[in-house]
Order: structure tokens, then sequence, then C-alpha cells
């Protein structure tokens, strides 16, 4: 059992969702993304408990993440929020996971391939109302719907989907760029309709606009991040404590590792590759074996507080690919060889940082410190 391991405090998990469930209007379904392995912490763990939460619907990216809950007895509707290619369709019958889909070829291909494995399949029409990414315009929605409805005999348009691109900002534009979205959605909805066909579940809002702008949240929502214990962005806790949204958010990961040596280090001494760091007095250095390719990022060498026995110290010079090194001062009775390191954690189980701390240090975001830490960094379900 390698020391560099992620710690998934469970209970957490259930915590977070439930602090979900408390701000959802009563008959609003939950959808948790569960996609990227749980953002790093365990797709499997997570959707068993979402499932335990009343979870109707577990959000995924790829068909592969799909197929590995099924294998696990995950029985939960399975919403596939990328598109595949043609050839993965057949999988989306044969694990029954529901596609979002936009364009007649795929959705013309997509009930040809139920038709021959003689089933019928639930699709979610994804409509790009600002987003630029995957979806029709909202003025080819109905359309759209039309045609999965009419042509297409082996699909069940289940609900219409739509995505927010600054819902987690709090600046007065992109509020009024998010609610322009939302207007546009709504008149996809609203062309759908007056076609006499029942557009399904409307779903909009993922975590920022599911807390933020609560009357978005419409039939379904699909939190991911607040999930794993993060506020998205600029949303914070007193952003939405003065909205008289109360949410109290557990920070699922703890990244750690231990001191595998202590060696001292005269002054004029340099420390790891290209010479970054030379030591401007005699001090003594921990060893960690942990690096980027565990999913410490390089860029944030160097500088990143790490958290030992309660104190910050320093990473000096440039992380390794399976190392890095700590300053910790010379003749330091604090810090023991064997002890525990954490690079980022929940506070109240003694890290001094979480992934957001370590996030903002370096102009990324706490989805891209979890969903980086590698393969070979056990995670430990506790
Ligand atoms: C990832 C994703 C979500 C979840 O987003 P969070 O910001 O983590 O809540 C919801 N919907 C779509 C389409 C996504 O891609």
């Amino acid at each position: 059992m390698r020391c560099t391991k992620a710690i998934v405090y469970k209970d957490f998990i259930r915590h977070n969702i439930q602090q979900i469930k408390s701000t959802l209007n009563c008959k609003t379904k939950l959808c948790c993304a569960v996609k990227a392995d749980g953002y790093g912490c365990g797709s499997l763990t997570t959707a068993q408990i979402a499932q335990e939460e009343g979870c109707e619907y577990l959000a995924i990216a790829t068909i592969d993440e799909g197929i590995e809950l099924r294998n696990n007895n995950i029985s939960a509707k399975l919403l596939l929020l990328s598109l595949c290619t043609p050839d993965e369709l057949e999988y989306l019958c044969k694990y029954n996971i529901t596609p979002t889909l936009y364009d007649s070829q795929l959705v013309k291909d997509f009930d040809k391939v139920c038709e021959k494995n003689s089933t019928t399949q639930d699709v979610f029409l994804a409509v790009d109302t600002g987003m630029g990414r995957i979806g029709c315009y909202a003025e080819e929605a109905p359309s759209m719907a039309k045609f999965i409805c009419q042509e297409c005999k082996n699909l069940n348009l289940a609900g219409v989907i739509t995505h927010f691109a600054v819902s987690d900002s709090i600046s007065d534009a992109n509020i009024k760029y998010t609610k322009e979205q939302a207007k546009r959605f709504e008149s996809a909805i609203d062309g759908i309709k007056a076609l006499g066909i029942d557009p399904g579940i409307r779903t909009c809002a993922s975590s920022a606009a599911a807390m933020a702008f609560p009357e978005l949240q419409m039939d379904m929502v699909r939190p991911g991040i607040i999930i794993y214990g993060y506020y998205p962005d600029q949303i914070t806790k007193q952003y939405l404590a003065e909205r008289n949204i109360e949410i109290d958010l557990k920070p699922v990961m703890q990244f750690e590792s231990q001191v595998v040596s202590i060696k001292h280090f005269k002054k004029g001494m340099s420390i790891s590759y290209g010479r970054t760091w030379v030591c401007p007095e005699d001090t003594d250095i921990a060893i960690i074996p942990a690096g980027y390719a565990d999913g410490l990022l390089r860029r944030n060498s160097p500088g990143m507080e790490v958290t030992i026995n309660g104190k910050p110290y320093p990473i000096r010079g440039r992380i390794c690919m399976d190392q890095c090194m700590v300053d910790i001062g010379q003749n330091n009775k604090d810090v023991k060889r064997w002890d525990k390191v954490i690079f980022f954690g929940p506070k109240e189980k003694g890290a001094l940082k979480d992934a957001n701390d370590v996030a903002n240090e370096t102009g990324t975001i706490s989805y891209e410190v979890m969903t980086s830490l590698s393969k070979r960094v056990v995670r430990h379900i506790v």
C-alpha cells in the first residue's frame, strides 16, 4: 500500500448530497454528475450513495463510465452528457444509457440501432442556448423534437437539456447572459409544446445555477462539484447566505503522502531540476514520494505549501514526476521522518488547504485539481 494516496470520505458525499436536496423545489429531480470517476473521488461510491439518497439520474461523460456502473449493479438512469460515435450507439441499448442528441443524422442512426436490438430507448434533446458546445439552436429544437417523436419509432423523447456558460459568475453581465440563455431554453420548450409534443424532463442547471438561480431548477438539476464539496467558482457560502440559501459543503477528497527522508542542505546548494531553488541558508528538506504523475500539478512549484502536523511548509524547486521536496527549516522538532503530508483535503480533518485553495494559487478550478489525480493514486474510501 503506497503512502501517496487519496482518502475519500463517503459520509461527506452523503452530507453534500443531502445539502443539495434540502435546496431543491419539491418536484425537482436530482441527476448527480459522476463523470470523470466522480470528479476523481470514485464514481461507483458516489453512484451508490446517490441512489440511496433517491437520486433518479446519474450523469456520465463516456459510455465506458456507464458500463462500469452497470457492471456494478447501478440501476439508476444514466444520462450521457457528451456525444458518442456511431459505432458506440450499440452500447447505449445494451447498457440502457440515455444519450443527449441533437442532429438528425445521429438520431436516425440511433433509431436504427434500437430497431435492430428490438428496444425503445429514451433520448434527451440537447439545446445550445449559448454555451457554444453541443446542442441544436433553440429555433431548431421544435423540429428536432418532432423528428424524434414522429420519424423515430424506437426513440422516446424523455427530456430536453441545455447548459450554461457563466452561471458560476456573479457579475451583472454574466447573470444577464445566464438569464438570456434560460429565456432561449424556455422558448425552445414552448415551441416543442406548441407542436403538441411533451418535452419530458426540462433540465438546465448544474451546481452553480441550481444554487444561485433556484427558479431555474425546473424538472431536474445536474449538480457535480457540490457533491464533492466545493462551491462553483465565484459562488461562495457567503454569497448564498446573503440570498437565504443555506448550504454547508464538506470537501470529500484528501490527497496525502508521507515524509520518506529528511536531508540537510547547505547554503548555496540547489534543489531539483533546473536548479530553480538555491538554498539561501542552511536548511532541512523533506523528501515526499509524490509528483506530477500523481496529479500534483507541476505548475504549483515552486511555492505550493503542504501541511505537516498542522503547519504549512513550501515545496522548493520543481515538482518532479514522482517526487517533490519540502523545506522544513533547520532543526524542526515538529516534523519527523514518516510523518503524514497533506497536499489538500477537508480542513476539519487537519488540512490547511482544500482543492479550491490549491486551484486559486495557480489560476485553475477545484474540478481540475481533483480530476488530475492519476490512476496510480489509490483511492481509499473511508
Ligand atoms: C459536468 C456537467 C454538469 C455538472 O457541472 P458542475 O459544475 O460540476 O455542477 C452538469 N451538466 C453538464 C452538461 C455537464 O457537462
